[in-house]
């Protein structure tokens, strides 16, 4: 599949038969040497043959006065570095600058474009200063530098609120900063931003508003209908009803003009004299189960990441689902960092799961011996491979006194993909223990619903080591399986390493850490996690140790060892040579670690015998049941 499909429908009032050449625009790109329409974002756009997909292109450099933003970033990331101006949160700025937007924030200096400036492309050439046209690279914006006051009053008397304005503007526009009513479920909020130093200017319109905060609206989308326009006062009270109708109206006043945003989940109807901008829904063209085109999902898919492409995320499917083309798209890890951003609340993981098409994936389990404990150690077919990791956190922990036992779930990775898991089955498995640790991040996420059958912790080991290391934080990987937000978003980006091991792809990471969470990344990108910094290797002295201190006073005898899969060749160099008869009665000299230790291992001497066995797993026992 390619993009230029997606690209043809993205535009819902102007669906192009021909498919469009699409060209990824990043901040590497020579710009000079592309020519094309650009989409700074997927909801808006200008049709052409040629389309720049600008919605890489993001970046936020603070110059001091000025900020120099990536015509690709979104409002939202610019927001907080206080821009002088308001912005649409959902709109990209260079959006903002190049299609002349009905929805976006206006100051007292006027339209966006004559008050910014870019750094451009116009047939190949550079320029720098007030947009002139062609392909905006960067906007430079001003820094907020003056104490803005914040003002305004809730009613919901939409009507007292229209007329209100129309008692102010008889005069003219007053001095505001800005003027923005908010409304939403029928009541109207009425905000107005000036500099301190008019406070007496406008006493007459503030003398009966009260401080608020100041509002950067969410203008997420969250209805199924969108509609952009700009009027007058007059228009605005000729549109009154569908304001009234609406879920979510913002409307944005600058001189005579009265720029509004209207949210609604049935279709509204609008008079010819109130013009519509051309990415405004109308009833026959909303089709896309919901999805409002807003981007965030391709932000942060990990999936559509490893496939360079955005058809590949939650964005793609809904709208190459209604063409047919939604079967096998998208088959990953779900994660849900789609789900947590996407503001229709659409139930993303249950529609990626009905087309999801999965490759065989290992579902065989680890071979390690169990031991039952309330705190255990689970293993699944995730954590295949990462035994003697397993056995390493056991004793870790143990030697901090900790008593973790370890258990295996049988649990098909399939099933967990697709929400198919028998969790009640599960939690019988899981009687007597009311601690669970993971060996992987992968686990602790797809474990979550044994918590609808059973009251249980769910634990990270690697977390819960952590504290333990000296690790630092601009160091360490947080996969994003744990749901957890770090400073630095490029550490808590996926590391795809369980995504390629689903898929059976092979990508490139360019994760910057030295340590992660995730023992799946940590073998991929060749780096630690905690627990290798504190308990790095299974110890072959140790197990030296114990075999000679089961020595002691023992006359030697041959032990054979089993075909191990696990340090094979170390078998037959550590122990050649361990008496007979010593387990039972040499037990006594081993510490509590030790113990465990050849708990793990005993089935590799042929010479412990099923008596023996018994002893050491009492014993065993005895530590996980003693104070
Ligand atoms: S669940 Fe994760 S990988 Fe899958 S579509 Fe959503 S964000 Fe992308
Ligand atoms: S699925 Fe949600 S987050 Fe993704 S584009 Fe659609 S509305 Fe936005």
């Amino acid at each position: 599949m390619d993009e230029p499909l997606l690209y043809s429908q993205l535009s819902l009032t102007r669906r192009s038969s021909s498919l469009p050449k699409i060209i990824r625009v990043d901040p590497y790109s020579d710009l000079s040497k592309l020519r094309g329409i650009p989409r700074y974002e997927f909801s808006r756009g200008i049709e052409g043959n040629e389309i720049l997909d600008m919605t890489g292109l993001k970046g936020v450099e603070d110059l001091g006065d000025r900020l120099r933003v990536l015509a690709g970033t979104p409002w939202r990331d610019v927001i907080r570095y206080s821009p002088e101006l308001f912005g649409n949160l959902d709109f990209s700025v260079g959006g903002s600058v190049f299609f002349g937007d009905a929805g976006f924030g206006f100051n007292e200096f006027g339209l966006i474009k004559d008050r910014v400036e870019v750094e451009g492309y116009l047939n190949g050439i550079k320029y720098t200063g007030k947009y002139n046209g062609g392909i905006i690279y960067a906007v430079y914006i001003k820094k907020e530098l003056k104490q803005l006051v914040n003002k305004g009053y809730t009613t919901d008397d939409i009507d007292a609120i229209l007329y209100k304005l129309k008692n102010w503007f008889s005069s003219g526009f007053p001095a505001f900063r800005d003027i923005t009513i908010n409304i939403q479920g029928g009541v109207a909020k009425l905000i107005v931003a000036y500099p301190s130093t008019r406070e007496q200017l406008l006493l007459k319109y503030v003398s009966d508003l009260q401080k608020v905060d100041p509002v950067y609206e969410d203008l997420s989308p969250r209805h199924k209908y969108r509609y952009y326009g700009t009027t007058d006062l007059n228009g605005i009270f000729q549109i009154k009803e569908n304001l009234k109708r609406s879920e979510r109206t913002i409307l944005r006043f600058r001189g005579t003009k009265v720029y509004f945003v209207i949210y609604s989940n049935t279709p509204l109807k609008f008079i010819d004299t109130i013009p519509l901008t051309s990415y405004s829904d109308s009833d026959a063209q909303n089709n896309l189960n919901g999805c409002v085109l807003c981007g965030r999902c391709v932000n942060v898919c990990p999936y559509g990441e490893m496939m360079g492409s955005p058809i590949y995320t939650p964005l793609g499917l809904y709208v190459l689902q209604p063409l047919g083309f939604a079967e096998g798209l998208i088959n990953c890890h779900m994660c849900g960092k789609c789900v947590d951003v996407c503001p229709s609340k659409l139930d993303i993981l249950s529609d990626l799961r009905k087309y999801a098409r999965y490759n065989k994936i290992d579902t065989s389990l680890p071979e390690v011996r169990e031991l039952p404990a309330t705190s255990v150690i689970v293993l699944t077919p995730i954590s295949k491979g990462f035994e003697d990791r397993a056995i390493r956190a056991l004793l870790y922990l143990h030697s901090k006194g900790k008593k973790v036992g370890l258990i295996k779930l049988d649990i098909n990775v399939l099933d967990l993909l697709l929400d198919k898991v028998d969790w009640e089955n599960i939690s019988k498995k899981l009687e007597g223990v009311n601690e669970i640790l993971t060996i992987t991040p992968e686990e602790y996420h797809y474990l979550q619903p044994i918590k609808r059958f059973k009251i249980i912790d769910i634990i990270l080991v690697e977390e819960l080591i952590l504290p333990d290391t000296d690790i630092e934080g601009e160091n360490l990987h947080i996969p994003c399986m744990l749901g957890i937000k770090t400073r630095k978003k490029e550490l808590n980006k996926c590391s795809l390493a369980f995504l390629e091991e689903i898929s059976g792809k092979t990508v490139e990471s360019k994760l910057p850490a030295k340590y992660t969470l995730c023992p799946i990344t940590a073998r991929k990108l060749n780096i630690k996690t905690p627990l290798d910094t504190v308990f790095p290797t299974l110890n072959l002295e140790a197990l030296k140790n114990i075999i000679s201190k089961l020595h002691q006073g023992v006359e030697d005898g041959d032990l054979l060892m089993d075909d191990s899969k696990w340090y094979e060749d170390i078998a037959e160099e550590l122990f050649k040579k361990v008496a007979d008869k010593i387990i039972s009665t040499q037990l006594n000299r081993l510490t509590k670690e030790e113990l465990l230790f050849l708990y793990f291992f005993m089935d590799k001497f042929a010479e412990i015998n099923e008596k023996d066995k018994e002893v050491i797993i009492k014993e065993v026992n005895k530590i996980l049941g003693s104070n």
